[in-house]
């Protein structure tokens, strides 16, 4: 017997549909290119959207054609969301900073057939131009007053285009597992791979990151995705403000700027942000330097990287800002995890706490994990046991774009290898220790970097710290920390190696310490450890090595 519910398909146009209707008023706060703070509402984006949708139509995109962007968090960025995925077509957004080969590999890969792009990263792409002959027009995203000149052929100014076009447009009835975005992972290793979206796996996740013990977001929130909207959809952020109504306020190329951050959260009372580590180190600075205040923010998330515990600690102790770590990846949509207290959980001791509200997260309904050991044995759900995550979900990719053969990633049962190590509690908060590749392997046994890493970013002298295994005779592999200081004194290598004391068992503690003025950095702003095990490969450990 087959239920008697209508068969409505899950599309991103319907969150367009109904934010127009219900939240229409709800404001969009942009920094733009051309405009401080480029103000609207929600239904002058949704009206805009179906004018670029005409606009696309007209050019002669066709139902899965993929079209780019090169572009930051702002209104235009938004319409294209809406106006892209929504008319059937396939959202293809690009880092401008990844390399340039990379960004050459990605447009061919996915045969995109038009780029939006923003002024600011112009330059980049009139560069690769002789590279991606296969584009055919580039819509760059302005008014005509503000045109750059460029050497693009057939660059079309996004304003005109739209200007053109009414906004009497029906959005079309798509297959809900017809593709609506796709991303491609950055590639530390390998050629970049192209994770494609569905509008029914986007829409089962905006739902899922809405509920109270994810985001909890509402139609009172104004958000702050810092987060850029080529990193995985801003974590879902521009679908799900939309759909509760909550306030969506975007610092476009700005997102690294501590001032214009601080002065959107106070100004456009903003109460829940979303960002990776590094953007918060730079707003904590600001805020320490400047005597500055957060006063309207409630709630930030951090994620794409381990959180340094000191975010934690200062945002709540110095600013009354909860913060929720969160974990997950390209090919998780991207949310898998997400960091809140259950009740009573408020009331440990504030060791236990702290320790707690490091960990990536609580599962999320609609993702299954578990971790296995070497022979993919189900290991037990301790806190303890540390092995390789698997998840598997109505958002996680089933394989990539163009690639036939998942067998590399997925499991015969569908479980997809996340790449990761970790822990899960008896709470069923998830941990990760490492990447596997990562991991420091001692004597027979693991080491997690990232432990080592939160305890030494602990130092307030410390901006930066890495944990690389550097090859031992003996042990296969031993922890080398490498540090970036804060300007003044720099920590000497004795006060950072007596952080580790008590805090982990003794033979994890860090052969060698090393200070360096910068680490490298992927293009989503996390430290590329491969980089930094080539740069310390004919590093020589002093003979102290451990004793095991
Ligand atoms: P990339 O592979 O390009 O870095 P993603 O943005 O998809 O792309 O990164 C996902 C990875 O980031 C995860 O597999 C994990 O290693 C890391 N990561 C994400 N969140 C966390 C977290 N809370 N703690 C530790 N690592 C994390």
């Amino acid at each position: 017997m087959l239920g008697m519910m209508m068969d409505t398909p899950l599309l991103v146009s319907a969150i367009a549909r109904f934010a127009e209707k219900n939240h229409g008023n709800q404001e969009v706060v942009s920094v733009t290119y051309d405009n401080p703070r480029h103000r609207y509402q929600y239904k002058d984006a949704i009206r805009r959207s179906r004018q670029l949708a005409n606009a696309l139509s007209r050019l002669g995109v066709q139902p899965g054609d993929r079209i780019a962007t090169l572009a930051w968090n702002d209104h235009r960025h938004l319409e294209a969301y809406f106006g892209v995925s929504g008319s059937g077509a396939v959202l293809h957004t690009i880092n401008p900073r990844l390399f340039a080969e990379q960004i050459v590999f990605i447009i061919n890969h996915a045969s995109d057939r038009y780029i939006l792009v923003d002024p600011l990263v112009l330059p980049l792409l009139e560069k690769l131009q002789d590279q991606i002959t296969g584009v055919e027009g580039f819509i760059i995203l302005s008014d005509e007053a503000h045109m750059p000149e460029t050497s693009l052929p057939g660059a079309l100014c996004y304003e005109t285009l739209l200007s053109a076009e009414t906004d009497d447009y029906e959005w079309p009835d798509l297959d809900e597992n017809s593709a609506s975005a796709i991303c491609y992972t950055s590639g530390t290793t390998g050629d970049p791979k192209g994770v494609v979206y569905s509008h029914r796996a986007t829409i089962l996740h905006t739902y899922a990151i809405t509920m109270p013990d994810v985001m909890g977001l509402s139609c009172r929130d104004s958000v702050l995705p810092i987060v850029p909207m080529f990193h995985v959809n801003a974590w879902g952020v521009p679908y799900a403000a939309p759909m509760v109504g909550a306030k969506l306020v975007m610092p476009g190329a700005k997102a690294g700027d501590g001032e214009t951050l601080q002065d959107l959260i106070e100004t456009e009372g903003v109460t829940m942000s979303c960002g990776v580590p590094t953007v918060w180190l730079a707003l904590l600075d600001y805020l320490d330097q400047s005597g500055k205040t957060v006063s309207n923010l409630n709630r930030i998330v951090v994620g794409g990287a381990a959180c340094p515990s000191s975010i934690i600690s200062k945002f709540n102790d110095q600013h009354d800002v909860y913060v929720h770590c969160a974990w997950g990846m390209t090919e998780t949509s991207p949310l898998g995890v997400y960091n809140t207290l259950r009740s009573g959980q408020e009331n440990l001791p504030a060791a236990e706490l702290a320790a707690l509200q490091l960990k990536a997260g609580r599962g999320i309904f609609g993702i299954e994990m578990k971790i296995v050991d070497a022979n993919g044995k189900e290991l037990p759900w301790d806190g303890v046991a540390f092995g390789a995550l698997k998840v598997r979900g109505s958002w996680v990719a089933s394989g990539y774009f163009g690639l036939d053969d998942n067998s590399d990633t997925h499991d015969a049962s569908g479980w997809f290898g996340t790449g990761d190590v970790a822990t899960i509690d008896p709470d069923g908060f998830m941990n990760i220790t490492d990447r596997t590749k990562d991991v420091i392997k001692s004597g027979g046994e693991w080491i997690s970097s990232i432990a080592l890493e939160n305890i030494a970013m602990g130092h307030p002298q410390v901006a930066e710290a890495a944990v690389i295994g550097i090859a031992h005779s003996k042990w296969t592999e031993r922890p080398l920390l490498v540090i970036v200081a804060r300007e003044g004194e720099p920590p000497t290598r004795q006060e950072m190696l007596a952080l580790f004391e008590g805090r982990i068992a003794s033979w994890w503690t860090p052969d060698d310490v090393v200070f360096v003025d910068e680490l490298p950095h992927t293009a989503t702003g996390k430290v590329r450890k491969a980089t930094l095990r080539e740069q310390f490969a004919a590093y020589t450990l002093p003979e102290t090595s451990t004793d095991g």
